[in-house]
């Protein structure tokens, strides 16, 4: 068995020695245009009218109001609970924002002091939703970053356009500062003036943020024309597959270091694709003609030169000139000549080579899924195993297995290991039991590892009996590591996945570890030594199993510490995922629900096998950095057992060189092998303009793939540091950047009364603000260990589509949504629009959902009228409502499913597995559900964490009293 990576053609001869710059072909003149043209569209603000209810008439606000002194929107905190957030004339945001406002909700329990409005309405002036002026080219109702779609079609005018900003707030604002119009040299070689992003500053200090400016598209690489050898409008990968915290590159590291923004691509090479959200499929190279440079090898891409009549091709990235291979222009399949500027790798940046066998070292290798299940007493009375089996038996047929080739091996594990012999054949499984922890072997060669097929009667028997075969287990421990070791054994030789399931801290065998969480610990600076893996069998088995291309999935059910910290190394060098389930108990129907639909997932999930990723990039630049699950193997080729779809990996970059062409090209290689037994590669290319200008530099930023990255550093400080220096990092970073763009590029100079940004880093403070609350890095003494591991293990594997939900929460009115709320539109379920993070919002009579794609909280306020409570939960009245895990009933009336889609659409909004559990929180009660509820409205203040007006300022103070070294 040899899986060296080395052998493959991908990996030879990385060097650079050509020092010759791409060169650019002009074969047509095009413009790309810039507009800046928004639709600004009011919507109009409506209240169901419903006469036999008392409920409310479609009506509109006479005269809006906003903020006022809010009325309380919960009652006062109960002793030792978090103190509630301020609230009520904290702050006052301009009111030129202000366009209109939603006539309130249909559900109010308050008379209405003023007759404006029929008895039994709520009172306009405590209506604080405040409609945005947008402009219709990013937002549509419901629209969600997982809207985005890939590759975009060319009527979308996301790409290629100015990225639309709230309009209001950048005319509101930019009056204080003059636009600034950026000269610029025309680039190297180019006789064009340059392209350039128009630039608006804001100043953030009163300023409430705008939301949905979350879901616009980065700013657009503005290259030159016929950068592209085709004018395919795919030449660019979507954000959701690939982007770059700027999108157009430094020339030079010293203009790079001097304005103080990170250079990194945030990418999801391997992301899922979803037919509801109009994703097109990859397209797929099939004809095995793989045109590659001889030098640097890159793979052919939009943006090569073909020189010499067509005959030879030019690499964009180190400028050699390469042969078109003979059967480039030739139709295999028709037996005739093809039109070469019809080739999918000449017009897609996201595309899909089928690989020959020369990029093969053995066959394609089967998925094979070795299974390790805890069944000590923890285990089985949480009812871990019998949901666990049940699910298994359950996806046997979508696990991924269409050639018939999936094998299949269960382990049982408790203070002893249980392997199961299941022949082919076989109607029943023999269980083996081996005690020895420490020198472990496999009990039987064959018969353990099955083809799923061929064993499935024996595996169907096995699993529908597994949990009553330990139903009277009373085994206190978990020889886990012991048990890692065992399948590691039994699959070494074809590779695949371990998926152990635990619900004890190990604490036997190999690998056995101590309850570490001592919470004198928490909130101090040696906090970080818990998020610190606690022993180093799990790292150097990690890499053991990288080697055997074996890749780790942990799922950790414990109800007390389980060392997430710890166990978690093994995903992350082994390209896996954890998994966590605090406090799981099966016979509460949610979290059976949640697991086995997350279980069910990963198991149905199509993963790929046998994978590395490689990064090319123009002479000049280099990857200096990596984060994310996979194991570096070589300088920069980072090995993935399998890869999960959805992951997400940063990559830093750095210049070790000045740039001296017009564009640069960066391109991302995942060499894998199908589970359907297809040697792939899967390859991603982005061309970005250079650029001399710090100005050109901040108006190209990205602020999305700027949180990516800033979160990753954060949370790797954390780790190396402590928690403390990982926020001062996150706040250091950004008051940097804004004291180059006060001094660099507004050209204001001393103390200001405020805060300058550019318009498209609008959101990014207010993202820094969430990452420091976030409760992976959030200071405080009460948050367990193991929960802030796993929250540091999302931060940085989550795609950006789930990131930014998951640091920014998203917040919505349901008892006064929009008449389309919860109905279905062209893209679904409609969603109410998105508030922002402040409690403000909250009314004591009100219904609301907060959520950060991992959980959902349904808020109740304590004064909520009781036919709302018997319209969604189907109870006589608010007392009769407890908090928690819920279901919501599915009843017989329109506002209840139209919560129920609402909280549907919800859960299938992004990518990935995760199910999120929805809870009711009681305005008044459950002091802790409260006290989460409310902590991820970032925007106030919670316990000694600043609020995001306080966090301003902070930042501010920072820009005004450094001036950087230039
Ligand atoms: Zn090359």
């Amino acid at each position: 068995m040899v899986s060296d990576i080395c052998l493959w053609p991908d990996m030879r001869n990385e060097a650079d020695q050509d020092s010759t710059r791409p060169g650019i072909s002009h074969r047509a003149s095009t413009s790309i245009s810039v507009s800046f043209g928004l639709l600004v569209k009011s919507r109009g603000a409506y209240i169901p009218s419903d006469q036999s209810t008392g409920r409310s008439q479609w009506d509109l606000p006479t005269q809006p109001t906003y903020p006022t002194a809010h009325p309380s929107a919960s009652p006062p905190p109960a002793p030792g609970s978090a103190p509630a957030p301020s609230r009520g004339g904290r702050r006052q945001y301009p009111t030129a924002q202000i366009q209109q406002m939603y006539g309130g909700g249909g559900y109010d329990s308050q008379p209405a002091p003023r007759q404006t409005m029929p008895p039994g309405y709520p009172d306009q002036s405590q209506q604080q939703q405040q409609q945005h002026p947008g402009p219709a080219q990013y937002f549509t109702p419901g629209m969600a970053s997982g809207d985005v779609k890939q590759p975009l079609s060319p009527q979308q005018p996301a790409y290629g356009q100015q990225p639309a900003y709230p309009q209001q707030q950048v005319d509101h604002m930019s009056n204080q500062f003059q636009n600034i119009n950026m000269g610029q040299k025309p680039g190297g070689g180019y006789g064009d003036q340059k392209q350039l992003h128009s630039i608006q500053t804001v100043n953030l200090i009163g300023m409430q943020p705008d939301v949905r400016g979350l879901d616009a598209p980065p700013p657009p690489s503005l290259l030159p024309p016929n950068a592209s050898v085709t004018q395919s409008p795919y030449t660019q990968p979507d954000p959701s597959y690939q982007r770059c915290t700027l999108t157009s590159m430094p020339m030079t590291q010293s203009l790079l270091n001097k304005s103080k923004l990170p250079l990194a691509l945030v990418m999801a090479p391997y992301r899922s694709f979803r037919e509801s959200d109009g994703d097109m499929p990859v397209p797929v190279v099939e004809d095995s003609v793989i045109a590659r440079c001889r030098r640097c090898r890159s793979y052919i891409n939009p943006y090569v030169t073909f020189i010499e009549g067509g005959n030879r091709w030019k690499c964009c990235m180190c400028g050699l000139s390469n042969e078109v291979p003979q059967l480039f222009d030739w139709d295999q399949r028709e037996g005739k000549p093809a039109d070469r500027w019809a080739r999918k790798e000449l017009n897609h940046s996201v595309v899909e080579f089928i690989a020959p066998t020369e990029y093969m070292v053995r066959p394609p290798q089967p998925p094979v899924y070795a299974f390790i299940i805890d069944v000590s007493q923890a285990a089985v009375q949480s009812g871990l195993v019998a949901t666990a089996a049940r699910t298994i038996l359950e996806s046997l047929d979508s696990i991924p297995n269409a050639d018939k080739r999936a094998k299949i091996a269960i382990i049982a594990v408790s203070t002893s290991l249980h392997f199961f012999s299941l022949p082919p054949g076989a109607t029943e499984a023999t269980m083996l039991v081996m005690s020895d922890l420490h020198d472990v072997f496999l009990p039987k060669p064959v018969d353990l590892l099955v083809n799923l097929e061929e064993s499935r009667p024996a595996l169907e028997s096995l699993l529908g009996r597994l949990s009553d075969m330990f139903q009277d287990s009373h085994t206190v421990g978990n020889a886990l590591g012991s048990a890692m070791q065992a399948a590691h054994q039994l699959i070494e030789k074809i590779g695949g996945k371990i998926i152990a399931l635990s619900a004890s801290l190990p604490t036997l065998g190999e690998g056995a570890l101590k309850a570490r969480d001592d919470p004198k610990l928490l909130g101090t600076s040696k906090e970080s030594s818990l998020l610190n893996a606690g022993s180093s069998f799990y790292k150097t088995f990690a890499i053991e199993c990288s080697k055997q291309q074996v890749s780790v999935d942990m799922f950790l059910f414990s109800a007390n510490y389980t060392d997430v910290a710890t166990l978690s190394c093994l995903p992350r060098y082994t390209a896996g995922q954890t998994y966590l389930y605090p406090g799981f108990n099966a016979s509460r129907s949610e979290d059976a629900i949640k697991f086995a639909t997350e279980f069910g997932k990963v198991l149905a999930m199509p993963i790929g096998l046998e994978a590395v990723i490689r990064v090319r990039a123009t002479r000049g630049i280099r990857l200096s950095a990596f984060h994310g699950n996979f194991f570096i193997r070589s300088t920069d080729l980072l090995a993935l057992p399998t890869v999960p779809e959805d992951q997400n990996y940063v990559m830093e970059l750095q210049l070790e060189d000045d740039l001296k062409g017009p564009f640069v090209v960066l391109q991302t290689a995942i060499l894998h092998t199908s589970c359907y037994g297809e040697r792939r590669i899967r390859v991603i290319t982005q061309a970005m303009p250079t650029t001399d200008s710090i100005a050109e530099l901040y108006a190209s930023a990205d602020q999305i793939a700027i949180a990516a990255y800033l979160t990753n550093k954060a949370v790797e400080k954390s780790i190396t540091n402590s928690l403390d220096d990982a926020r001062t990092l996150i706040t250091n970073k950004l008051s940097d950047m804004l004291t180059v763009y006060k001094n660099q590029v507004t050209s204001s100079t001393g103390a200001s009364a405020q805060l300058a940004v550019p318009a498209n880093l609008l959101l990014l403070p207010l993202l820094m603000c969430g990452l420091t609350k976030h409760v992976g890095l959030r200071e405080g003494s009460q948050i367990p260990p193991d929960l802030r591991a796993y929250a540091q293990d999302l931060l940085t594997t989550l795609p950006c589509q789930a990131l930014i939900p998951y640091m920014h929460p998203r917040f919505y009115s349901l008892h006064n949504m929009p008449p389309e709320a919860g109905t279905i539109g062209e893209q679904g379920v409609i969603l109410p629009p998105a508030l922002n993070l402040t409690s403000e919002r909250l009314e004591r009579h009100g219904l609301f959902i907060i959520e950060d794609g991992q959980n959902i909280f349904l808020w109740v306020g304590h004064e909520a009228v009781p036919r709302l409570i018997q319209d969604v939960f189907d109870l006589l009245s608010y007392s009769e409502l407890s908090g928690g895990k819920y279901t919501l009933p599915v009843l017989d009336n329109p506002f209840n499913q139209r919560v129920n889609a609402i909280v549907a659409k919800t859960r299938e909004l992004r990518r990935g597995v995760y199910r999120p559990h929805l809870y009711v929180v009681k305005s008044d009660a459950e002091p802790a559900l409260r006290s989460w509820a409310l902590s991820l409205l970032i925007e106030d203040r919670m316990d000694h964490m600043s609020s995001y007006a306080q966090y301003l300022t902070t930042v501010k103070n920072k820009v005004g009293r450094f001036c950087p070294q230039t």
